[in-house]
């Protein structure tokens, strides 16, 4: 529909602008961060000088972040599907992020219904969502909780074969007024520059990708489940992708 075509021509146009700024970035940020490594190296502990050149690194390094976001978001386009194993993808996400879950008090308890978990999918791309999940899980939950990934296999509306994956948190919850603008990329909430908005909207690129759905139930000081729906065989309902 005309409609679909325009989300579709919308989001191609963000990854295309994304992509181009990416690739202005990265180099000269490369550059400033190696140089500023180097000046933090030369200095002492109890030097006056060390702490402004720590700043400015932070601030570099946050950059950075950005523009791996950016990359991710434009690259989100090249899909590498095998099977996988969505339980032991979620593990492994865990596991990548444990030191940051632990800084941050975030108790992590999986329940994973193993039945048939195994999907069509891109991997790294699927890696992506959990981890883009789980990141935003502990920003939602500053004095820690707990993140509760659960796997299980269910079905697409349309009744197509799928395994449904939810992310709860007992976070800050998300207002029922902006529960519909979180997938916009740039949409964020987070201050001084912490985010980019470009989370949710990779999820939600990278799972319409799969001919899947995303949706979001919250309650503001209760917290929040994102329940993303994967088709088993992504080719077999391409009718469903939509925005
Ligand atoms: P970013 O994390 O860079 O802000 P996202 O697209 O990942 O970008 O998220 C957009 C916004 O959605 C966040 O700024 C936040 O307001 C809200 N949000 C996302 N996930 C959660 C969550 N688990 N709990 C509360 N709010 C959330």
């Amino acid at each position: 529909t005309t409609q679909q075509l325009w989300q579709a021509a919308k989001l191609a146009g963000v990854g295309e602008l994304a992509a181009s700024i990416a690739h202005e970035l990265n180099n000269p940020l490369g550059t400033v961060s190696l140089r500023i490594e180097g000046l933090i190296a030369k200095t002492l502990p109890e030097d006056p000088r060390r702490k402004p050149l720590e700043i400015v690194g932070g601030e570099v390094e946050r950059m950075a972040g950005l523009v791996a976001n950016l990359l991710q978001f434009s690259r989100a386009g090249r899909e590498q599907v095998s099977t996988v194993d969505v339980c032991e993808e979620v593990t492994k996400t865990v596991e990548l992020i444990g030191h940051h879950l632990r800084k941050h008090g975030v108790r992590v308890l999986p329940e994973f219904d193993r039945k048939v978990t195994t999907i069509h999918a891109d991997r790294q791309h699927l890696r992506q969502v959990f981890l883009n999940l789980f990141t935003n899980a502990v920003d939602a939950m500053p004095g820690g909780g707990t993140l509760v990934p659960r796997v299980r296999p269910g079905h697409l509306p349309g009744g197509a074969p799928a395994v449904v994956i939810e992310v709860t948190d007992s976070g800050v919850g998300i207002p029922a007024e902006l529960q519909d603008r979180v997938f916009e990329p740039f949409f964020t909430t987070k201050e001084d520059g912490k985010g980019t908005g470009l989370g949710l909207a990779i999820c939600r690129r990278i799972v319409h990708q799969h001919n899947g759905t995303l949706e979001v139930e919250s309650r503001v000081n209760a917290g929040t489940t994102i329940r993303v729906t994967l088709p088993v065989r992504p080719d077999t309902n391409v009718a469903r992708l939509r925005d």
